[in-house]
């Protein structure tokens, strides 16, 4: 199995704290029958070469999938079957299946033993078609095949999403409704981790009802009931903030980061993405909400979106001092990507607003740091200049050294203020991939103080 890493992810993969393990194909070596041997090759730690194999699975995202397909070719040129699932795969099969022997469309987990059957005996299709299954016998994923070097380890306990938000793909892949976990199940693959520092990668742990949030509460209480310590952070609706028990549990159970999907500070680009989750909150709420989670010791971690149709070069200049006067303690700044297999993709290319479509090599670009599209109410040049803009005011030393204290004081916990200051940092590199000179470099500023906070 072949973890494989895009150009511009570098910029994720940077430093050791910035990388997180293939946990798909880990969930899939797990249900591998034993008498396959399973060798994880993951680039986040090395260049893969050639080695020799039986049978090839490979997964990517899109921005990565340009290299998938190169290293797929050196396999299917030697006539050893490749199979590729993940996001883009299953976004863009038709493109997919022009370099892989088999793609594996949506959650593989239901068709996995049916492409070893047919491979060993030599009838492997072209195209397998996965489904959302109940999430009552995932499999415990196989953690002891990630690099020993990996600093986060991570787990899923829930899959779908209800939403419906027009940049995401989450509720085409996953489908929209919210599965969660058995809370045993969770607690027990928790035990097998050894990492003490952990990302869980739902997409929203909290869920958006009462029976959500209940579940949610459950693994936080059975990690404290267990003793299992880790420290961990996460992703959620801004919901997150509604339930101070809630906030309570995922504090004591270890929690010390939480990434919202803020996306904007105005009601009219929230409507025109269908951002229903924050429109029920209310932007004038953000604030208030924020100021709850970092009371209970978790700082915030806020994703904005840069060169929505909505947007002038005014709202983006509005956005930035948002962000900076805003309460969130980090701030990830993406330029709009329509991704394959989102309401905007879709739009983008019926609309013809695509630029960057020399497929696949300019897929690389689709990560969220370069602009891809025509924007519609500024140019490309300005929407690329605004982002720079964010990034110099945003993450200059001196004003994470100022937001260092501020959730310090907000949080009073050091390993959460360190976390967003960490975050922003790597925000700042990968913005500035290519021109080490502009990198924050925690060592430089912390030195060995940094080792106690990771
Ligand atoms: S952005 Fe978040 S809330 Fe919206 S559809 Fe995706 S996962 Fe759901």
């Amino acid at each position: 199995m072949i973890n494989p890493r895009g150009k511009h992810r570098i910029g994720f993969v940077i430093d050791r704290e910035s990388r997180y393990p293939p946990l798909g194909l880990a969930i899939i070596a797990a249900l591998t029958p034993d008498d396959w041997e399973v060798i994880l090759k993951d680039e986040n730690f090395e260049e893969f070469e050639f080695e020799d194999a039986d049978l090839v699975g490979i997964t990517s995202f899109t921005s990565t999938v340009t290299r998938a397909y190169d290293i797929a070719k050196q396999y299917t040129s030697k006539n050893i079957p490749v199979v590729m699932g993940g996001i883009h795969a299953s976004m863009l099969p038709e493109e997919a299946e022009k370099y892989v022997d088999a793609v594996a469309i949506g959650e593989a987990e239901s068709v996995w033993k049916e492409i070893l059957a047919d491979f060993e005996n030599g009838c492997l299709k072209k195209r397998y078609k996965g489904e959302q299954l109940s999430l009552d016998h995932s499999p415990i994923a196989r953690h002891d095949l990630f690099h020993k070097d990996y600093m986060f380890d991570s787990i899923q306990t829930t899959r779908g999403c209800p939403m419906m938000c027009e940049f995401c793909s989450v509720h085409t892949f996953n489908g929209r409704a919210y599965r969660t976990r058995p809370v045993e199940d969770v607690l027990n693959e928790l035990e097998t981790i050894k990492a003490t520092s952990l990302m869980f990668v739902d997409d929203n742990i909290v869920g958006y009802n009462k029976p959500a949030r209940d579940h949610a509460k459950a693994i936080f209480r059975g990690m404290i009931d267990r003793g299992i310590k880790k420290d961990w952070f996460c992703q959620a609706s801004i919901n997150f903030g509604d339930d101070e028990e809630l906030l309570d549990l995922a504090a004591e159970a270890g929690c010390r980061l939480v990434l919202i999907g803020v996306e904007s500070e105005k009601t009219e680009a929230l409507e025109s993405m269908k951002k229903r989750s924050n429109l029920n909150a209310g932007v004038d709420n953000y604030q208030k909400i924020f100021s709850k989670i970092q009371s209970h010791g978790i700082s915030v971690l806020g994703t904005f979106i840069f060169g929505l149709d909505t947007d002038t070069v005014e709202d983006l200049q509005n956005r930035i001092d948002y962000i900076k006067t805003s309460n969130v303690d980090a701030a990830q700044i993406s330029i709009l990507t329509p991704f394959p297999g989102t309401i905007t993709y879709k739009q983008y290319v019926d609309e013809n607003r695509l630029t960057a479509n020399n497929y696949p090599d300019d897929w690389e670009k689709y990560w969220g740091g370069h602009v891809v599209i025509k924007p519609k109410k500024m140019t490309a040049t300005e929407l690329n200049t605004y982002k720079f803009k964010a990034v110099d005011s945003l993450y200059n030393v001196k004003r994470l050294m100022k937001m260092l204290r501020a959730t310090l004081k907000t949080t009073k916990n050091a390993k959460a203020a360190m976390w967003a200051f960490s975050a922003n940092a790597h925000y700042n590199n990968m913005a500035y991939e290519e021109d080490e000179s502009k990198h924050i470099k925690l060592k430089d500023i912390f030195g060995s103080l940094v080792d106690q906070y990771k």
